[in-house]
């Protein structure tokens, strides 16, 4: 880290775009039809495909701070068709309700491409698909693994690349291998949440901003400044949720961080290539994940410090200097040549992560509360397949349609044990994340394909596979 650095400030992409005219704070008791918590991508999908089905509803979204204050302000951009949890979903409800599942997260991408055109959102968005290398054997093993599945998954566009080949596309130090899919696009997230929260604010919705929501009870959302009573609740709170009462255990705030560098001259492109703009991650077991910015830079993020004691979230995502100097070093060992490259901005935020790692939307019908989140480190589609469920749901509740093909996705009302309470949880993820940091340095020193015996473990006793 340079003292050029600017560390925080929620993120580069309000350094570059602008934080947001503030919205009026809840003036006081209200009610509405459908009252969201929560001004992210979840909480803004869903309000819009609702408002856009029913032109009629009187829907709330409050926000504690402003609408892309989280991780949909902050994230890497890669719009791409991940869900956590598929292969979970396929032992608990067979494969083909997987595949249907992941065949609506590939229309997903469409999707917000389709909907970012139709309302006018300049997201920067550019669909070159999602690279992903591996520069170790173990790495390579579970690439190809890896590929086989998503291929087996529907995915017959994948594409396995040689060492050649990926060169062409991206020249990533030692890689030997890599795999690609059309799925996938680079956007800039805050424009991307700043174009939806105005095409929702346009539609007739309205936005409450710094409002806080206390406490959440069947058919109301108490904030200092009154309380908002609707038959449907709707909590969109992701890596926040742990911090609303009666929910600390629920879903573990994880830290993702991210470094942007300065924008890099023409003749740096040259010995890096990168033309097509793809979405760009590995296959270490602390990965990283990066995008060729609109301007020419390279953002790339990975695990920092992963988890705060006691579920605490972020400070504006200010990010440690280790931190920060862990992902310059994974920078580099990505392209030797950005050595000297200037490190403009570092920031973080947080995830969501489930007991379970898998992603959930649910309406409980009894109650008219409703979720959607735990998506890990893949939400920026995730959240919109969210939204359009949740408006499902919710027209099936009040009995304007029957179930849909989305409401009957096997990610619909599962249901997740808590996580351990302190100082397990804590212990637990500082453990996991040590072991898998240990593992990537074992595997790159290691010629042997295997993935490193640690690394096994660590999955299977965090819950993750
Ligand atoms: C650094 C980073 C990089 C990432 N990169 C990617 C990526 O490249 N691709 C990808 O698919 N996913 C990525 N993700 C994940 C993705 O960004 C998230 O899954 C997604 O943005 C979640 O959206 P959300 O609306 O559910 O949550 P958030 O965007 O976190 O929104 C929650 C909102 O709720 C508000 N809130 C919280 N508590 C309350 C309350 N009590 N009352 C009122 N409002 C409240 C918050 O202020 C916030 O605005 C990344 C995440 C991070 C942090």
């Amino acid at each position: 880290m340079t003292t050029s650095t600017v560390n925080g400030g929620i993120s580069f992409w309000y350094a570059q775009d602008g934080l947001p005219a503030p919205r009026e704070p809840l003036p006081g008791d209200s009610s509405a039809d459908v009252c969201v918590i929560g001004g992210g991508y979840t909480g803004l999908w869903t309000a819009y495909y609702l408002k856009k089905a029913a032109p009629d509803l009187r829907i709330t979204v409050l926000e504690g701070r402003f609408c892309g204050y989280g991780a949909s302000g902050r994230n890497g951009g890669w719009l791409f068709n991940g869900i956590a949890g598929r292969d979970r979903y396929a032992r608990l409800h067979g494969r083909d309700s997987a595949v249907r599942l992941q065949q609506a997260m590939n229309d997903t991408v469409d999707e917000v491409i389709r909907v970012a055109a139709e309302e006018g959102i300049d997201a920067d968005i550019h669909r070159g698909g999602v690279l992903e290398v591996a520069y170790t054997p173990a790495q390579a093993a579970r690439l190809k693994a890896f590929h086989s599945a998503e291929v087996a998954f529907g995915e017959k566009e994948r594409v396995l690349l040689g060492a050649q080949e990926t060169a062409e596309r991206i020249r990533v130090s030692g890689a030997v291998t890599s795999s690609w899919t059309p799925y996938g696009a680079r956007v800039h997230p805050v424009k991307l949440v700043k174009g939806l929260a105005a095409a929702v604010e346009a539609l007739g919705v309205t936005i409450h901003e710094s409002t806080p929501v206390t406490q959440i009870r069947p058919q109301h959302a108490v904030t200092p400044y009154g309380t908002v009573r609707a038959p449907y609740v709707l909590r969109c709170t992701e890596g926040f949720t742990a911090a609303i009462k009666g929910q600390r255990r629920a879903w573990l705030p994880m830290n993702s961080s991210m470094i942007a560098t300065e924008p890099l001259s023409p003749e740096l492109w040259d010995t890096i290539g990168w033309e097509g703009r793809e979405a760009l991650g590995d296959m270490a077991h602390a990965y990283v994940y990066a995008q060729r910015t609109a301007d020419d830079r390279i953002a790339l993020g990975g695990r920092g410090v992963p988890y705060r004691y006691g579920s605490r979230t972020d400070n504006d995502g200010r990010t440690q200097p280790v931190t920060i100097e862990a992902l310059r070093e994974m920078l580099v060992r990505l392209f030797p040549t950005t050595a000297g490259v200037r490190i403009d901005h570092a920031w973080s935020g947080v995830l969501g992560v489930p007991r379970d790692w898998c992603a959930t939307v649910t309406l409980d019908r009894s109650t008219g509360l409703g979720w959607a989140g735990g998506y890990v480190g893949s939400g920026v589609a995730t959240t919109n397949l969210a939204g359009r469920t949740l408006r499902d749901l919710i027209q099936q509740d009040s009995g304007q349609s029957g179930a849909t093909d989305l409401s009957t996705l096997p990610w619909v009302g599962h249901k997740v044990r808590k996580w351990e309470p302190e100082p397990l949880r804590w212990l637990g993820v500082q453990a996991m994340y040590a072991a898998y940091r240990g593992a990537d340095r074992r595997e790159s020193a290691a010629r042997s394909a295997r993935t490193d015996r640690v690394a096994r473990v660590a999955d299977r006793v965090s819950g993750r596979h």
